[in-house]
């Protein structure tokens, strides 16, 4: 099937190199035809996601903080300008300081859980409403979440708690936005290691456990991501909205893998 995205504008928030999830997410839709714009946070990250947007065929690569209502007004106005309306849009944003990514979750400071609320959360919201004015047509939304927003993880910590919330917020939003025909949904991917995701004390570990007990016995990679998004950014899933979908090679589903009957 080829052209999917054929006439399709979206904007890809949260590429920080070429193992980033939105890459992976940006190269599924690219191959169906998508048009795209890109946004860095940071002029360091500017210099490596502008060659990328290239690589997609993109010269609409801007900067935002979304910790900056100015700076995501400021996208909202150039995607205004240059194409008048928005089909999709790709939220692949999280972040909380590495020093309470290890430890207790009880440890959290008041100013990191804010910090890692605003940005990995409340950030949602903030771009769902500035997309919801230029898909007058519709539209669809994505957000990546992690099963630590159900169970409990070692180190995740506060982040668990944000994606909890951002989980919640994707429902209260499709509820919102569902009568504009905008569909908002989340892929909870299994792990993988990112830039963010190395933030995670023991990263390796858990990798390794999903590895060993997820039904296929392997970890996910950014193309698998990147191909379901591509179903729930396409119409393919125009009955769809408020879901969170696992990708995650089957884990959320085991309460405990079957051991060998002759184990010792
Ligand atoms: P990544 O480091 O490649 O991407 C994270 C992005 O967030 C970066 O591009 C960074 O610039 C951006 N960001 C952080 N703070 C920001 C701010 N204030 N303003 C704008 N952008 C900001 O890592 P990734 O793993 O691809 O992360 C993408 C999303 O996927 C995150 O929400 C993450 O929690 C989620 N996720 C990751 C995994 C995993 O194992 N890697 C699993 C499930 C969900």
């Amino acid at each position: 099937m080829a052209g999917l995205m054929e006439g399709k504008r979206g904007l890809i928030m949260g590429v920080a190199n070429n193992r980033s999830i939105a890459y992976g997410i940006a190269k599924a839709l690219h191959a169906q035809g998508a048009e795209m714009a890109f946004t860095y946070q940071g002029e360091a990250l500017h210099r490596r996601v502008e060659p990328i947007a290239a690589e997609f065929g993109s010269d609409l690569v801007l900067p935002c903080d979304v910790t900056d209502p100015d700076a995501m007004d400021a996208v909202f106005n150039v995607l205004k300008s240059k194409w008048g309306k928005l089909d999709f849009l790709v939220h692949a944003i999280g972040f909380s300081n590495k020093e309470e990514l290890e430890g207790r979750y009880v440890d959290t400071t008041p100013g990191n859980f804010a910090l890692t609320m605003n940005i990995s959360v409340f950030s949602l919201t903030a771009l769902a409403k500035r997309a919801e004015a230029l898909m007058d047509d519709g539209g669809s939304i994505l957000t990546l979440t992690y099963y630590g927003a159900e169970k409990v993880l070692p180190n995740y910590n506060v982040m668990g708690v944000a994606k909890a919330a951002l989980e919640a917020s994707v429902r209260y939003l499709a509820s919102d936005l569902g009568p504009q025909k905008i569909r908002v949904n989340a892929i909870s991917a299994g792990p993988i290691k990112t830039l963010a995701a190395s933030g995670i004390s023991d990263l390796r570990e858990m990798l390794k456990w999903n590895e060993e007990n997820a039904p296929l016995r392997k970890n996910v990679t950014i193309d698998e991501v990147g191909n379901s998004a591509l179903y729930l950014l396409s119409d393919l899933s125009s009955g769809v909205t408020g879901e969170i979908h696992y990708v995650d090679s089957g884990y959320n589903i085991i309460g405990m893998k079957a051991m060998p009957k002759d184990a010792p």
